[in-house]
This record gives C-alpha cells, sequence and structure tokens, in this order.
C-alpha cells in the first residue's frame, strides 16, 4: 500500500536548484530558520527541516513542486505555524515551504461580496482591509492576530463565531492549487451555489496540506453587521452554565458566539492578563448581531432571560465600545495565559451532538482526576465545540504523559456519543490514530484519494493519514 517511504535526503544540487529558482533570500538552511520551522503550537517533538523556502508566486509553488516530486524529496506547508495538532511539523525532513511571503489581498469584490487572496495573509489583518467596504470573513479563530487564510483553509478553521456564521469550508468559493506533479489547478467558481460534479474544493478545505498547496483563494464575504450587542453571564455551578447554552439554542435564538470559560481558566486569565474576571464557577460571553439595534435588542434581551431562568447568578453589558472590546480581550488572553502557567499546555478539540455537552464537560473533569491533571474547560460551547485544557505540571514529563492520556480518552468518549475527534484543529501528528476509529473503512477510500492527488506521498508525510 503506497505511503510515507523511500525518500531522497536535500542534496548541494537540489539547493543550488532551489536558489536559483527562488532566488537566494528565499532558500535558507540557516539553523535559525530550521529550527523556527521544526514545530508548530503542538508540544510535540520538534522535527527539523533541511532546507525552508519562501516561494513568492504560484508559479514557484507549483515548480518547486514538480522538483521535489522527481528526486522524492518530502515538501512540508506551514503558514503561521498556530496549528495546535502538529500538522505542518516536518516528521521526514525535506523542504519547508513557508507560505508567510504570499500575502496579499488581491482583490475585492464588494457586490459580489467576494475577495481573492495570496494563502499567507493573516486573519485578522485581512479583516482590517475590509472593514472600510463593510464586509467581513466571519469565522474569527482564537488564533486571529497571526493565522493565515491558507492555514485556515488547510485546517478547515473555524472559531468564536462559526456557532452564527459557519467554518472556513462554508466561504471558500474557489482555489488555485499547485499539485505535487507541478500543475496549477483552479477549483471551484466564484458563485454562492453551483452543481456540476464533485466538489473539489470541498475536498480540499480541511486536508492539511496533504492534496496540493493552496495559492489562491476566493473568499465568499459576509456583510459587517450593522448591530451588535455583547453581555456576559456568570454561573455559580458549571451544570447551569452548560445547560443555559442549550437553552439558548433551544429557545431559537441565533448568537453570533457563545464562549464558555470555567473557573480554572478565568482564574488564570485574571492572574496573567491583567483583565481581572469576578469569581464564579464559570462564564458565557454572549453577543448578537443584526441589522437593527432593535432586532438585536429583542434576541438579546431574550437570552438573557433563559439565561436568568438558568441561574445565572450575575450579567454583566458592557456599556461602551471598550468595555466589549474588554471582554473580547479576556477570551482572547485564553491561551497566553493558560501558557503563563504551564509550559505544555495539552488544548484538546472535541466536538459532540448539543445533548451531550454537558456529559463531554463532565467527562473532562473526571479524567482530569482520574490522571491527576490540573483541567480547565472553555471553547466555543454554542456549537459543540469544546476545548479542554490539561495542564501538567512544569516540565514534569510524567504529568505531561498523563495529560496527552487524559486526552485520548476524551477522544475516544468524543467518537462514541457521535462526536468528531476534532472540530477545527485538525488531525496533524497528534491524532492520527483515530483517523481509522472515526472513519473505518472510508479511511482505506481517504488514502487513495491521497495516491491520485500525490502518488509518491512528498506532500506533508506523515501528516493526518
Ligand atoms: C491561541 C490559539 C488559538 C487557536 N484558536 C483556534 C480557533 O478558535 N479555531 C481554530 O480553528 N483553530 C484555532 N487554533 C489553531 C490554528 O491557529 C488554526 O487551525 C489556524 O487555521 C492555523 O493557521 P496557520 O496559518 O497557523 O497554519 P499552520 O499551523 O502553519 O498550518 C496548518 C495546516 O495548514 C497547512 N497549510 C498552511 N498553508 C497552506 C497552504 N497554502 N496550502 C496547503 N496547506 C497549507 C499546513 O501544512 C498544516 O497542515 C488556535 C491556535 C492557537 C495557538
Amino acid at each position: 500500500m503506497a505511503g510515507p517511504s523511500g525518500y531522497s535526503k536535500v542534496t548541494q544540487g537540489d539547493l543550488g536548484w532551489l536558489r536559483s529558482r527562488l532566488g537566494p533570500e528565499d532558500v535558507s538552511t540557516e539553523e535559525y530558520d530550521l529550527v523556527t520551522n521544526s514545530l508548530d503550537a503542538f508540544p510535540g517533538e520538534p522535527h527539523l527541516p533541511e532546507v525552508v523556502v519562501w516561494p513568492e508566486s504560484g508559479e514557484e509553488v507549483a515548480d518547486v513542486l514538480r522538483y521535489a516530486n522527481e528526486r522524492r524529496i518530502p515538501v512540508y506547508v506551514r503558514g503561521a505555524g498556530t496549528g495546535l495538532a502538529g500538522a505542518c511539523v516536518p516528521v521526514y525532513g525535506g523542504i519547508l515551504m513557508n507560505m508567510m511571503k504570499m500575502d496579499r489581498l488581491l482583490e475585492v469584490r464588494p457586490v459580489d461580496f467576494q475577495a481573492v487572496v495570496e494563502p499567507g495573509i493573516v486573519y485578522d489583518h485581512l479583516n482590517r482591509l475590509l472593514e472600510p467596504h463593510g464586509l467581513f470573513f466571519p469565522p474569527d479563530p482564537g488564533s486571529s492576530r497571526s493565522c493565515t487564510i491558507g492555514g485556515m483553509v488547510a485546517n478547515n478553521a473555524s472559531g468564536l463565531r462559526a456557532v452564527k456564521y459557519g467554518v472556513t469550508r462554508d466561504y471558500v468559493l474557489s482555489l488555485r492549487v499547485a499539485l505535487p506533479d507541478g500543475r496549477l489547478l483552479r477549483l471551484g467558481a466564484n458563485v454562492f451555489k453551483s452543481s456540476v460534479g464533485y466538489d473539489l474544493v470541498r475536498l480540499l478545505v480541511g486536508s492539511e496540506g496533504t492534496l496540493g498547496v493552496v495559492t489562491e483563494v476566493t473568499l465568499r464575504l459576509r456583510r459587517l453587521p450593522r448591530a451588535r450587542y455583547t453581555f456576559a453571564a456568570y454561573f455559580d455551578s458549571i451544570e447551569a452554565g452548560v445547560s443555559a447554552i442549550n437553552a439558548v439554542r433551544q429557545e431559537g435564538l441565533e448568537p453570533a458566539a457563545m464562549e464558555f470559560l470555567d473557573r480554572v481558566h478565568m482564574d488564570l486569565i485574571s492572574r496573567w492578563s491583567g483583565i481581572v474576571l469576578p469569581t464564579h464557577e464559570c462564564m458565557l460571553i454572549v453577543e448578537f448581531h443584526g441589522y437593527s439595534r432593535a432586532g438585536v435588542m429583542e434576541e438579546a434581551e431574550a437570552a438573557v432571560s433563559v439565561i436568568r431562568e438558568m441561574g445565572a447568578s450575575r450579567l454583566e453589558v458592557p456599556r461602551t465600545d471598550e468595555e466589549v472590546q474588554r471582554i473580547w480581550e479576556a477570551r482572547k488572553a485564553l491561551y497566553p495565559s493558560v501558557t503563563r502557567a504551564t509550559p505544555s499546555p495539552i488544548t484538546g478539540d472535541v466536538i459532540v451532538p448539543l445533548s451531550k455537552l454537558l456529559d463531554v464537560v463532565r467527562k473532562s473533569y473526571e479524567l482530569g482526576e482520574k490522571y491527576g491533571v490540573r483541567t480547565g474547560v472553555a471553547g466555543h460551547l454554542g456549537d459543540g465545540n469544546v476545548h479542554t485544557n490539561w495542564l501538567p505540571e512544569g516540565r514534569d514529563t510524567d504529568s505531561w504523559r498523563r495529560a496527552m492520556q487524559a486526552n485520548r480518552e476524551l477522544v475516544e468518549y468524543a467518537i462514541s456519543v457521535g462526536g468528531a475527534a476534532s472540530a477545527e484543529h485538525g488531525i496533524g501528528i497528534e491524532k492520527k490514530d483515530f483517523m481509522a476509529l472515526q472513519h473505518g473503512e472510508a479511511l482505506e477510500l481517504m488514502r487513495r484519494i491521497k495516491s491520485l492527488f500525490d502518488p509518491n506521498w512528498i506532500l506533508n508525510p506523515g501528516i493526518m493519514l
């Protein structure tokens, strides 16, 4: 069966070819570059690439792939390296293709609600450029300040606003993709719907760089909401906080965001971010978007009364934009605060049907206790996506192993109740073992699809499959 094997090492001749094709400034074997491209945000083992390259056009990407394919050299693709599953870690060495120099906004088509971008553009930067057009690309990952659109496409990333607006896959109309044999293909059509054969765009989105390298993306955009209303609700029991989420959804209300933080996380944020949160067992941050202030207020007031009925002990309604900003700053301080508390947190990412939400949250704490690891739960619970953070003690490897085991058991549990091993962070090297459990016999079909696009398995080998 085809798979990752039989690769060549990068030779002086290969470096010469890369330098002549890309220019010497876009090719490096410096230790600094190899080390900083050897890991993403998943705290696994680093793997050094043999060379790092920074292509500046789709044609350069395609030529490097064609060359590497002929020479059987592995190629790994990297955006900003914020992934939490090790999906750009060059486990077989080879060429690391860093996409950060392809970072332009190529075109905005306001009437069509579209933007054409290069893959290395950073999410928040793109939205800042779109703001004067009254448009935005909604998913809003927690890493929005640094992650790239290419990485989001490859991971089918989502985030804080997915509960209302959906995930990256819902916004990719067409792609320009370089294949391992050096062909540059355009996939999809720049229309809101089409019915013309297999949907290769949807196949590529979420493929973690294993099928082709994305060199251009046409995104569908949304109009910026004219009105917003944000509030925070605090609860003195986890059960009340989680049940309130389901109660809001059951009421038929559609928040743009409904984020959950438990006391462990609230305490860490208060300690490390400078934003002090009140002491309660958990909190929800809820935001509504709409066309008019009156419409948004109507929905928000209905949500507030549901949340009160579910036992919220305190509500905080920010009065100014700065106060709203402060609440979201607190949420975005989550991961930096966690990494201040422990150098190698294991950040879980499972999703379950909403009816199992409370069960999976309880299971997280149960596993934390079983394995003696400090455990915090947070996440985009409004759509069933739970991020359990396992916080091993300092640099203690035994505690780290126990945290990994707790995370594994939570993933197994999520799959057993009809959920998924990952909602948005992807599989990478971290969760490869769960692909069979999640997909059964369909996994073999995926391996064949991989071989069809990449017969020599040179692209991101060892990742996902
Ligand atoms: C603090 C923090 C918060 C986070 N919050 C969220 C969140 O809310 N939601 C979420 O979804 N994720 C989140 N993440 C995970 C991560 O940021 C996202 O998955 C993001 O989309 C990764 O983008 P990146 O540019 O860093 O990609 P990388 O980590 O560099 O790469 C990710 C994958 O994309 C592939 N890739 C990159 N560019 C291309 C390309 N041009 N063509 C083909 N493949 C490519 C890589 O090979 C790899 O498989 C978070 C991470 C951190 C550290």
